[in-house]
């Protein structure tokens, strides 16, 4: 029995041309090259890009690899990858397996067909696609088919950005640089390098396949646009937590070692709030890495689920009325050598760093509170953001009570710095060391403080990460920016006062952003209203924001994107969600049409016949009539929500210009929707379940 089991620690990352991999097989001058090519960013010359790529090629040829791709980010928020083999023909009938540094290096798949906001039109639809040599090639087997996988980012032949790894690129290069300043400043010389850290812990749902393939809404849309409630939802909170069911149990088993095998670090693994729901988190990581990672996450959950008779759905909000699904996004920096600049220590002097970190978040996060949560915009996240289950629509940062004490002491003792108030001096001994585990839970708080890193918790399940990281790394390395400036060249006293009176000042400016209550609660709307901060309900709303000069402004500066690159990103948002929400509204149409109406109208031709034939055997159908009735209504009811539905659509579709095209499916696609699953849930519940044509809230939720 023994022999059969494999181990972890023998496969884990044994598709990854890895760190160890590189150094076994490469020569050690090569090795070396590309060592410093990653570290200092310096190009790769071709050279050394050939010896790799040679080197690559050997070695996914020994893993049964025939072909490698440039796998990239485009706006579509997936993946895509074009694959070419690495035959070369000799001339002589025969071929050789070729693989060049410059095939390595850049690729040039055309892709005309993806969401450029118009940046770049078809007929100059050249593409480049350009290794990513920090984040490790890999080799994935398909079927069949074994590939060699190369992360790429994605630019048009101008060189405008037109995917999601680019600006994450180009925002680490920029929080590095001005995080690496602010510790030079603070007296630190041995740190080289700073990066920012992700660990996405990912919600999903998983349904039986044979619920989904009855179901158009589950298979075009990836939510349900019609369902009852089931008499049983998620009130027993007996789901969360609870043991894992054998079925879903193997396909984690599956699930986790395919990740391994790639090298996702897959750690976590639970039953979520909501019936069929489920999450997974993995150890945290670089950052680019670890949103390559959650792409990889997101593809195997589909792919493994397919293999054990699931879908898994990652959509926001699969089910109405139970609890959807998120992605929690904890962030933090770290230094070379092993520091957590986020981790609050226990000496004065590492306090002092921490404060000057955190108090940089805060002020972040409250200047540009509209443009982080312009990162969790999308369709899917409209229904949970502000719905009771997750955190709302209101950015606001959780501290706990300690931190919230220290900074209510920084608010209140700085302004006057001298010490005879023997109020707070930042990095001398009034400091109390912190305690290392002094932050409770709160859950219910979109962006919350949590021992040592930051848990934004806004994101979709759906969404790439690239967003919400490319946009805290950027506000954060702004903010960071504006500390070094203050406090480059100071020592001593001067850099205590200096620091004092600048976190004193972000304290006072930005203690509205503090929020330690429910965020869920009615008062707390009320109350972040009172304290003008923003509340932008929908994607549309938030999205807009994308043209405010302030958030250009800050993006441009930190070089992340130009005013161009960002105006096409809010292009393609708004039309992304015209897109999402008309595919919605047509499926919704035609299952009304072709499933639920037929059913019904027959039902109620059976329970009309019903009442003919009681009356006719001499007694008075009260219950049948009265059911009659009732259905004939509601029938008459869809009937006419579904044509006002398809005159919405209509009106919305004929729109062209994006933003009010988006604002016209939000404004009638979106109520008209409703109107017409009002009708058509009510339906359900009184129509013989024998005719009615879908499968129930009941079977997707709890058969397993
Ligand atoms: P919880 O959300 O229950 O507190 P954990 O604290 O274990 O769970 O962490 C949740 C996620 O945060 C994990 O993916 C973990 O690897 C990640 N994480 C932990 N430390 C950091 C860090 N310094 N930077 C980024 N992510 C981190
Ligand atoms: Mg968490």
């Amino acid at each position: 029995m023994s022999e059969c089991v494999e181990k972890v620690t023998d496969y884990f990352g044994e598709y990854v041309f890895s760190d160890a991999v590189m150094r076994e097989r490469l020569p050690k001058s090569v090795y070396k090259a590309f060592v410093k090519t990653t570290k200092n960013g310096e190009p790769l010359n071709l050279t050394i890009a050939d010896a790799l790529a040679n080197a690559m090629k050997d070695w996914a040829i020994e893993k049964g690899a025939t072909h490698f791709c440039h796998w990239f980010q485009p706006m579509t928020g997936t993946t895509a990858e074009k694959h070419d083999s690495f035959i070369n023909p000799t001339g002589d009938g025969t071929v050789l397996m070729e693989f060049s540094g410059k095939e390595l290096i850049q690729g040039e798949p055309d892709a005309s067909s993806f969401p450029s906001g118009g940046l770049r039109a078809t007929f100059e639809a050249r593409g480049y696609t350009a290794w990513d040599c920090t984040s490790p090639v890999f080799v994935k087997k398909d079927g069949n088919n074994t590939t060699l996988f190369i992360p790429c980012a994605f630019c048009s032949y101008t060189g405008e950005v037109l995917d999601k790894k680019t600006p994450l690129l180009r925002s680490m290069d920029s929080i590095g640089k001005q995080a690496l300043r602010v510790l030079r400043a603070l007296g630190n010389t041995t740190s080289k390098q700073v990066v920012a850290t992700l660990g996405a812990e990912q919600e999903y749902f998983l349904v039986d396949e044979k619920f989904v393939a009855a179901r158009l809404d589950l298979m075009l849309a990836g939510r349900t646009v019609f369902g009852a409630p089931a008499p049983k939802g998620q009130e027993m909170e007996d789901h969360y937590f609870g043991h894992l069911h054998e079925r879903v149990a193997s396909f984690m088993a599956d699930l986790n070692k395919q990740l391994w095998q790639l090298g996702v670090s897959a750690k976590t693994q639970h039953n979520e709030v909501a019936p069929a729901q489920y999450e997974l988190a993995p150890l945290f990581g670089t950052v680019n890495v670890a949103v390559d990672h959650n792409q990889l996450t997101m593809e195997m959950l589909r792919k493994i689920a397919d293999n054990h008779g699931f879908v898994c759905l990652l959509h926001e909000k699969p089910f109405a009325g139970v609890n959807g699904s998120g992605k929690h996004n904890n962030w933090s920096l770290s230094t070379d050598d092993g520091i957590n600049l986020l981790n609050p220590g226990d000496t004065p002097h590492d306090n002092m760093q921490f404060l000057v970190f955190l108090f940089a978040v805060i002020r972040a996060v409250d200047k540009y509170a509209e443009l982080l949560r312009s990162t969790v915009a999308c369709a899917g996240n409209d229904h949970r953001l502000g719905a009771n289950e997750a955190p709302p629509a209101i950015v606001s940062i959780f501290l706990g009570e300690q931190l919230t004490d220290i900074f209510e002491q920084i608010k209140n003792g700085g302004a006057s710095s001298s010490s005879a108030k023997s109020h707070l001096k930042l990095g001398v001994s009034t400091l109390p060391p912190l305690p290392k585990d002094y932050t409770d839970r709160n859950r219910t708080s979109p962006f919350a403080f949590t021992g040592n890193k930051f848990e934004f918790r806004m994101t979709g399940s759906s969404q790439s990460l690239s967003g919400a990281n490319f946009v805290l790394n950027a506000i954060v390395a702004d903010v960071l920016a504006e500390i070094a400036d203050k406090i480059e060249g100071l020592s001593g006293e001067k850099l205590t006062a200096k620091l004092q009176k600048l976190l004193n000042e972000y304290a006072i400016e930005h203690e509205r952003v503090l929020f330690n209550g429910n965020g869920y609660a009615e008062s707390w709307h009320k109350e972040a209203k009172k304290r003008g901060l923003p509340n932008l309900k929908n994607t549309v709303d938030s999205i807009s924001c994308l043209s405010d000069e302030k958030n250009i402004a800050v993006l441009e500066r930190q070089g992340v994107l130009s005013r161009a690159e960002l105006s096409a990103r809010q292009d393609i948002i708004f039309e992304q969600y015209a897109s999402t929400i008309n595919i919605e509204a047509l499926t919704a149409v035609n299952m009304a049409k072709r499933q639920i109406l037929p059913a019904c109208t027959m039902h109620a031709g059976d329970l009309a016949s019903s009442v003919s034939a009681v009356k006719a055997a001499g007694v008075e159908p009260t219950a049948q009539i009265k059911t009659l009735k009732k259905v004939n209504a509601l029938v008459a009811q869809l009937s006419d929500a579904i044509e006002a539905l398809e005159a919405a659509i209509a009106k919305s579709s004929s729109v062209s210009e994006a933003h009010h095209k988006a604002a016209a499916y939000r404004d009638n696609v979106v109520p008209a929707m409703a109107e017409v699953r009002v009708a058509a849930d009510a339906l359900e519940m009184i129509v013989d379940a024998d005719v009615w044509p879908l499968p129930t809230y009941a079977d997707m939720l709890f058969v397993r």
